[in-house]
């Protein structure tokens, strides 16, 4: 599906302003104008790689989907960007939270279907400063694997590491044809794509129970209301669906450009590389990071002090939850 022409000139007129862009983004992503909605049809795929830029995401925006392709032996490849040790505050070390989380990541997969995650330990909160080593990561899956498909956040998620990520789909795999957004913290407001997952709602369900250390910060039980509301398309709102986004990669700028504009507007006209974290503008509204910290401190995290652990992307690390303790959920 090519995103329409209308779409692209909005984004383009957009590119040189400075203000505005939340009022013309959404314009421009009222343009779309799909026709209709191919519900429930889940296309065969040999091989299929799905991105979280942080523990949680996939779960939370794909995991019926998923456990559907891995129910039907589809190979999946699981890349997790970050550890997610920003999510709950300073209530923890970084270290402890980040180990928690990219264990209960783990254990989440399993309960999908899918192999243990491949962990880049990327920075939370800063995946916009590490577009290259997330596309390279992706490029030499994608080298190996040729992936039919592609799993990642949708265009104009509000959290800037999710876009940082997608936009590293864009640049590893210009030519895709298949990129599916999911929909994570932001909804997308016209889906190209309802997949039905009422026969492994149970499984998302699980997965997301996994995330226990995410669900100090957030109710996950949002997730499965969310897909059951999702099925007024697809069942009269009696099963379970999820909703994509579906388009080839060289339409993703143009859209991520619109996201830019929509959420961090102080930080899109800087070149790439140095965007400046959410948090570190002052009386941006934007969130920082995955978990808002319900009732927890807010944690400072201005680059210089607070880092998460980061390795090199060569040194991957996959999880092997068989080997990992069971959550308490
Ligand atoms: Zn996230």
């Amino acid at each position: 599906m090519m995103l329409p022409r209308a779409v692209l000139r909005t984004a383009a007129r957009l590119r040189p302003r400075s203000s505005g862009g939340f009022v013309a983004g959404a314009l421009a992503l009222g343009s779309l104008g799909l026709p209709g909605l191919p519900l429930g049809t889940l296309p065969r795929a040999r091989h299929v790689l799905l991105l979280a830029p942080h523990p949680d995401d996939e779960s939370i925006g794909c995991g019926g989907t998923v456990a559907r392709w891995t129910a039907a032996r589809t190979r999946v490849s699981f890349l997790l960007v970050s550890d997610g040790e920003a999510s709950i505050g300073p209530v923890l070390p970084t270290r402890t939270i980040a180990t928690r989380r990219r264990r209960e990541a783990g254990i989440a997969a399993a309960r999908l279907g899918l192999p243990a995650p491949i962990a880049l330990g990327l920075p939370d909160g800063h995946l916009a400063d590490h577009v290259p080593d997330i596309a390279r990561a992706i490029r030499r899956i994608a080298t190996e694997d040729r992936p039919d498909l592609v799993l990642t956040p949708w265009a104009l998620e509000r959290h800037a590491d999710h876009r940082a990520v997608t936009r590293a789909v864009a640049a590893a795999l210009p030519d895709h044809e298949h990129v599916w957004g999911y929909e994570a913290h932001t909804p997308i407001p016209q889906p190209s794509h309802v997949i039905d997952v009422t026969a492994t709602l149970a499984a998302k369900h699980a997965a997301l129970r996994a995330h226990v250390t995410a669900a100090q910060a957030f109710d996950l039980q949002a997730a499965i209301d969310l897909a059951r509301w999702r099925s007024l398309a697809t069942r009269g709102g009696t099963g379970a669906a999820e909703a994509f986004l579906v388009l080839p990669a060289r339409d993703l700028d143009a859209l991520l450009t619109v996201g830019d504009r929509m959420w961090d507007p102080a930080s899109a006209d800087r070149p790439s590389g140095d965007h400046t974290h959410p948090d570190d503008v002052p009386g941006d509204r934007a969130p920082g990071r995955d978990a808002p910290g319900r009732g927890l401190p807010r944690r400072r995290h201005g680059r210089s002090t607070v880092r998460g652990p980061q390795r090199p992307i060569d040194r991957t690390t996959p999880i092997d939850p068989t080997t990992q303790g069971e959550s308490p959920a």
